[in-house]
């Protein structure tokens, strides 16, 4: 809806727009025709609408508005990171993905967060060198914008780079990770220049320009993907990594990357795990992120009950015990396809499903933690052996709540699901020096401790949890969707989904409806306010047991493709300072 010239303005001089329609539930909402974007930053949306009014199509707009959440959302995502793109391509009316994970350097091994044979601490690994994995994500955009863009970076990185050199204003929620994350930032030289003031948060209001990093993308609009992955920047990486720029009196584990590590790395094209759940075919990320297989999974649990029939607290009980099992057959079975044999035939058939199904209680939550299931016996394959469960994670790594999705369509029908991060909160917490771009933490998403298929090794991939999903019904585009929240990802879009197709919730109450993320726990994690709601109240009747402190989840994305022909976008009303959804043309 909003006019190419007043947003070309807006990005030449920096100004946050909040072009915003806001309903009676408070969701931003925008529905009309031609292409349309949902993203939690209203500069990033902007990024992606100026692209499409001006040619672009879904790949390109989602990489321009990636490359702004870089800028504005530098704690959540960025170029020092790695991300899973799902793309339906409209033309061939096929679903892929691109997986731009970050790898284990070539030197990394199982014992990379040990010390004297015992894992270490979990925050002491992150804020170090030997966090930070090979990072993925301007590979990721170079085979999207390559196989499926209609431009260029020099194109797409503009609106990035302009607010990047002309500078955004500091918000609430910016101050605030800078303020929870001190502690970290403060041993990094860089890191404290560019996010710190007198030793604190960079204060709300103040205009942030970060022309390193406006360097950092013109030298990707110019030089390409090599800029990247060869020469200084290259060079500065591999030395930030492996001589972490601390401050005075600090220590922390330095990590082992090589310039063959980065001028190696590649993002792998990959078919979409496909799906279906009443009567839709659901379009997700395979491994390395649990995300796809694990929602599938979940569904396939749910699929066998009819909660639409069921009074709403039952139904609720059998969405959190659906996803408590769920996550004790992730937790036991998935991480990187390319060095682990997952046992996805069986881990994904809706037989294997109903045995899972059986063990769950209509009237009384689990008191805690479930046992892994045993997939094997469902590979339908007389060459696999039945193998026996292998040990589940007792504790996962514990994965927490960060990362961006976004998500963007186009006139021709095109539609990107996009998740990418740096991690944690700041990623390791260390900025390369001279390109103004925070290094992931992703390595910690590896278990400490082995043997279990989810330990470092040379190469590998961690396992992940993002789920950036597109539902097809009737062969077209019904809906996509995706959020940022580490594990809780998953939950997310398990619970928008069930909140959608199930309680019949239009998207944006969907998405604003309080979340509920059971990870095979003996309590489940709500946000603030759900504790003594009618909700909560009708819940606790089957036993279910709620996490303290409660905290925010997620920070959800969607796009509905309507009846008519028009498209919704939806995004947050209040998570993370609230979302910005955008249409080409308003109105139906
Ligand atoms: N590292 C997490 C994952 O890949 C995402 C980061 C987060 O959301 O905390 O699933």
């Amino acid at each position: 809806m909003a006019a190419r010239s007043p947003v070309n303005a807006a990005l030449a001089c920096g100004l946050v727009l909040s072009i915003v329609i806001a309903p009676a539930t408070g969701a931003p909402v925008a529905t009309g025709h031609g292409g349309a974007v949902a993203t939690i930053s209203a500069q990033a949306s902007q990024a992606a609408l100026t692209i499409l009014n001006n040619g672009g199509n879904a790949v390109d707009a989602a990489v321009a508005a990636a490359a702004t959440l870089g800028v504005t959302d530098p704690f959540s995502c960025g170029i020092g990171g790695g991300g899973f793109m799902v793309i339906y391509l409209a033309r061939d009316k096929r679903v892929i993905t691109i997986d731009h994970r970050e790898t284990a350097p070539a030197k990394a091994g199982p014992t990379l967060f040990e010390r004297d044979g015992k894992p270490i601490d979990f925050d002491t690994a992150v804020a170090s060198g030997a966090a930070v994995g090979v990072p993925g994500t301007v590979r990721g955009w170079h085979e999207a914008l390559e196989r499926y863009g209609s431009m260029r970076f020099a194109q797409v990185l503009a609106p990035a780079i302009a607010v990047a050199d002309t500078g955004f204003r500091v918000n609430a929620t910016f101050n605030g990770l800078v303020d929870q994350n001190l502690a970290k930032f403060r041993q990094f030289t860089p890191t404290s220049a560019l996010y710190l003031h007198d030793g604190k948060a960079i204060p709300t209001g103040t205009l942030l320009r970060n022309p390193d990093m406006a360097r950092a993308y013109r030298a990707i609009a110019s030089g390409g993907v090599k800029a990247f992955y060869e020469g200084p920047m290259a060079r500065a990486i591999v030395d930030t990594v492996n001589r972490p720029p601390v401050a005075k009196g600090v220590n922390v584990r330095a990590g082992t990357m090589t310039l063959a590590d980065l001028a190696n790395y590649e993002a792998r094209i990959r078919p979409a795990l496909r799906s279906t759940y009443r009567g839709y075919e659901l379009y997700g990320m395979p491994l390395p992120s649990s995300g796809g297989t694990t929602v599938a999974h979940a569904l396939n649990i749910l699929e066998g009950y009819d909660l639409k029939a069921l009074p709403r607290a039952q139904a609720e009980h059998l969405y959190i015990e659906a996803s408590r099992f769920a996550f004790a057959d992730r937790n036991a079975y998935l991480a990187d396809p390319e060095y682990i044999d997952a046992p996805l035939a069986g881990f994904l058939s809706k037989d294997f499903a109903a045995t899972r199904r059986a063990l769950i209680s209509l009237q009384q939550a689990a008191p805690g933690a479930v046992a892994a299931g045993n997939p094997y016996a469902f590979q339908n394959d007389p060459s696999v052996p039945l193998l026996p469960p292998v040990r589940a994670s007792i504790r996962p790594p514990p994965e927490s709540l960060h990362t961006t999705h976004l998500t963007v369509s186009d006139k021709d029908g095109n539609v990107v699901a996009y998740t990418f991060t740096i991690e944690s909160w700041g990623g390791s917490g260390i900025v390369v020096p001279g390109y103004g771009f925070l290094l992931n933490n992703e390595m910690t998403d590896f278990d400490f401790a082995g043997p279990h298929p989810n330990v470092p090794e040379a190469g590998k991939r961690p396992r992940s949890s993002m789920a950036p999903t597109i539902a097809l019904k009737d062969g077209k585009p019904a809906f996509s969707v995706g959020s940022p929240g580490g594990a809780t990802i998953i939950t997310t879009v398990l619970q928008t989904i069930v909140n959608y197709v199930d309680f019949g919730m239009p998207m944006h109450q969907a998405v604003d409806a309080p979340r509920i993320s059971q990870r095979n726990a003996a309590t489940t994690s709500v946000e603030p306010g759900f504790g003594g709601s009618a909700q909560a109240t009708a819940l606790a009747r089957f036993g279910q047991r709620w996490e303290s402190p409660p905290e925010e989840i997620g920070a959800a994305n969607a796009l509905v493709f309507n009846p008519d022909g028009t498209v919704t976008a939806v995004s947050e009303s209040k998570r993370h300072g609230a979302g910005t959804a955008l249409v080409q043309r308003r109105g139906h």
